[in-house]
């Protein structure tokens, strides 16, 4: 699937801090040691809506982890993929009476126009649920035939993951066996249906169903993959038996993230499935949890609609630290503005304050596990002091510039 256009990114002086980042499976911040090359992995899309600000502020989290590992020399291999088949993509069609191929594509396409407008550096390998299918089949029937998996005896085709196959399940997101069941119930899961062996096991591949899309699994039979294994099939296929870096949002902490792990794991036999398993905060909007059910989802090309920079944008959800959930106000969206205003401002100043300075600032605190509010300080600092005269580096100004669009992902010259 193609992806999107990124832009030319600066080269700055000298090498980029080592970062470290907050890993959720050890519950504590530690450095990431990336491989040659540096690989990572983001939960994208479900393209039956369009981009929101809790997509925009997890996409922009690892756009500045690939920012920090480019600027350390690190080579980066970054995959993200589209969930581009799944039940709420075919219940959002029913609903509308669309048909579900023609919503995914028009939502994927609006969704890459705003990651380009936010300056997101493309991922390395873009890829669709559907275009995976055979591999994903594939890997299924590897499971079923050590098995890790089982056919439920209901008749309906469906395939289970028995998670008794899995010796180290839970570690990922340290939850209790009581809280896992009622986040499986409220993200996707069914532990109430008879039949399984464990109410936790995730399903692999769904059977054919009249009115639903289905596929050629060979001895599987017809129908389409489960989420977690879609995930989980598409990373190892690109970027081998371990990942620098899971990522995605909160919410995908158990069961996504957990299942994904433990379907690669007893694939591979190798553990753990990522080094670090980074999540992002849910973005609410003045003091609501936002959400497609409450109605009030604030959408990136809304904005754009309404004429609102998506520079200014990019900062406002920088303003906060990417592993809070935060408020959307206008407040922030005004902040933001302002800020990017002033930085603007800044970066056509005849001299600052050391350029120098400011870059290792800049490194050190995004290095910390993506400090942006401290980093955001520090650029505000040196561009109060420069629109105040102070400081004589009369190379710092284009310098600042280079440091925002590089590390921050945010263009202040034109
Ligand atoms: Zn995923």
């Amino acid at each position: 699937m193609d992806s999107w256009t990124g832009h030319e990114v600066p080269r700055l002086p000298g090498t980029g801090a080592p970062l470290a980042l907050f890993d959720s499976a050890r519950q504590a911040v530690a450095p990431t040691r990336p491989g040659r090359p540096a690989t990572m992995y983001v939960c994208g899309i479900t393209p039956y809506d369009a981009t929101h600000l809790g997509h925009a502020a997890t996409m922009i989290t690892f756009d500045l982890v690939q920012r920090m590992w480019r600027d350390a020399d690190h080579q980066v291999e970054y995959v993200q993929n589209v969930t581009d088949i799944d039940d709420p993509l075919l219940e959002r069609a029913a609903r509308d009476g669309e048909d579900w191929v023609v919503l995914a594509m028009r939502e994927t396409a609006l969704f890459r126009e705003d990651m380009e407008a936010l300056r997101i550096i493309p991922p390395t390998h873009y890829v669709g649920a559907v275009e995976s299918i055979p591999a994903i089949a594939d890997q299924v029937r590897v499971l079923l035939d050590r098995g890790a998996g089982y056919r439920l005896a209901d008749g309906s085709g469906d395939i289970y993951f028995d998670l008794a196959a899995a010796d180290r399940f839970g570690y990922e997101s340290n939850l209790s066996r009581e809280q896992m069941l009622v986040f499986a119930a409220e993200r996707g899961g069914d532990p109430q249906r008879p039949g399984k062996r464990d109410p936790l096991d995730p399903l692999l591949w769904r059977g054919a169903r009249d009115g639903e899309p289905a596929w050629e699994g060979g001895p599987l039979g017809p129908g389409r993959p489960g989420w977690h294994i879609e995930c989980a099939v598409i990373a190892l296929r690109l970027l081998g038996d371990r990942i620098d870096v899971q990522g995605g949002g909160n919410d995908l902490v158990f069961p996504h993230h957990e299942c994904s792990a433990a379907h690669a794991e007893v694939l591979t036999g190798q553990a753990p499935f990522a080094a670090h398993y980074v999540h992002a905060g849910m973005i609410g909007l003045d003091g609501e949890k936002m959400s497609k059910s409450r109605g009030n989802l604030v959408f990136v090309s809304r904005l754009r609609g309404d004429r609102v920079a998506p520079m200014a944008v990019r900062l406002a959800l920088m303003s906060g630290h990417y592993r809070a959930d935060r408020q959307w106000t206008d407040d922030v969206l005004k902040a933001g503005q302002q800020r990017w205003q002033r930085w603007r401002a800044a970066a056509c100043a005849a001299a600052g304050p050391s350029g120098a300075d400011l870059l290792a600032a800049v490194r050190g605190r995004l290095a910390d596990d993506l400090d942006t509010p401290g980093a955001l300080a520090v650029v505000d600092e040196w561009a109060d002091e420069a629109l105040a005269g102070v400081g004589a580096d009369a190379q710092a100004p284009v310098l600042m510039a280079d440091i925002c669009d590089a590390l921050l992902g945010v263009r202040v010259r034109d």
